[in-house]
């Protein structure tokens, strides 16, 4: 783990670098606050932070405020070191984001429990960070296919519409709707069926654009939102789409499946609500499969 230590005192920063390079950790040095400061707004920043209270430039409360004030998902872990240890001071240090503080001159046993209680907590903080981000990938994604489910590709949905009516542009939305899928489920059984959704999102993806998105909006029923674009270079991206599913079987582990795609397009300038917007796409998705289904229709609105 990578600890930084600002001390302008030579001798304790020399000390105290090379007992905790004994302990095992990495050790980056200043001697002031400024550069701890820098320090600390690098990419690969240290995780926990040893600084002396009074220090030239900035001294170690100022540090800290700033470290405290910077918006991270990673707080480091801040321990004050000062020989000012009358009560108050050590309020004002807590109060100004230090995690503990150590007196002047320290103790080497004391100072590697205090580290270590440092490291559990920002190993407990990391944990935290990966569980959350688990769960809100968990609460976006949908599992089979791992697109965005209907509920995180409805709310880019308001988002967009709300974004094309600020920017005054064209939002374009498309529902893509497998044909015939209950047929692949009844001959081929619901896992080769479960293959061709992953294989429709997989193909889907390869063919939209890295700014479009795609969200499962129901079982085969797949959202996709298109923004900023011209008219015609939408409906033309709805039929590579079409056409790239047509074009190619889909392997699974039963067999290879042949599928086609039916597309409701609607385009929106923000202005009309979602759930109107919603509804043309749906209308043009059932002219599409009126029309004999593996076509684009777009939405007359
Ligand atoms: P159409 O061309 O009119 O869209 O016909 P369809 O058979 O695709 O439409 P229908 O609505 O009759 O059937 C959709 C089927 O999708 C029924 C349902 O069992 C299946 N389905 C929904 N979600 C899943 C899923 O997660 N896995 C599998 N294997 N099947 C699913
Ligand atoms: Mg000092
Ligand atoms: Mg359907
Ligand atoms: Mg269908």
């Amino acid at each position: 783990m990578k600890i930084l230590i600002a001390e302008d005192d030579d001798t304790s920063r020399r000390m105290l670098s090379a007992v905790l390079g004994k302990w095992g950790y990495e050790v980056t040095a200043t001697a002031d606050g400024v550069r701890a400061w820098e320090a600390f707004r690098q990419p690969d920043a240290p995780r926990l932070a040893i600084l002396d209270w009074m220090m030239p430039g900035m001294d170690g409360i100022e540090v800290c405020r700033k470290i405290r004030a910077a918006d991270t998902q990673n707080p480091p872990y801040i321990i004050m070191l000062t020989s000012l240890d009358e009560h108050q001071d050590v309020v004002q240090g807590l109060k100004a984001g230090a995690d503990d503080y150590v007196s002047k001159p320290h103790n080497n046993a004391e100072l590697r429990a205090r580290v270590g209680v440092g490291q559990r907590m920002i190993e407990l903080q990391a944990e935290r960070n990966q569980a959350q981000d688990a769960l809100a990938h968990e609460a976006m994604h949908d599992p089979l296919t791992g697109t965005l489910n209907r509920r995180a590709i409805l709310r880019s949905l308001r988002r967009e519409s709300a974004r094309a009516r600020r920017e005054n542009r064209t939002l374009s939305v498309g529902l893509c709707d497998i044909d015939h899928f209950k047929a692949v489920n009844d001959t081929y059984g619901h896992q080769v069926g479960d293959d061709v959704l992953c294989g429709f999102v997989q193909r889907a993806q390869s063919t939209l654009r890295t700014y479009d998105l795609l969200g499962r909006y129901g079982g085969e029923e797949f959202l996709v939102l298109a923004s900023g674009g011209a008219k015609v270079s939408e409906t033309s991206l709805y039929e590579r789409l079409r056409e790239a599913v047509e074009r190619n079987m889909i392997s699974t582990r039963g067999a290879d499946v042949a599928v086609t795609v039916s597309i409701g397009v609607a385009e929106s300038d923000g202005k009309d609500g979602v759930d109107d917007l919603l509804a043309a796409v749906d209308a043009a998705l059932y002219e599409a499969k009126d029309g004999g289904r593996n076509c684009v229709c777009r939405s007359g609105m």
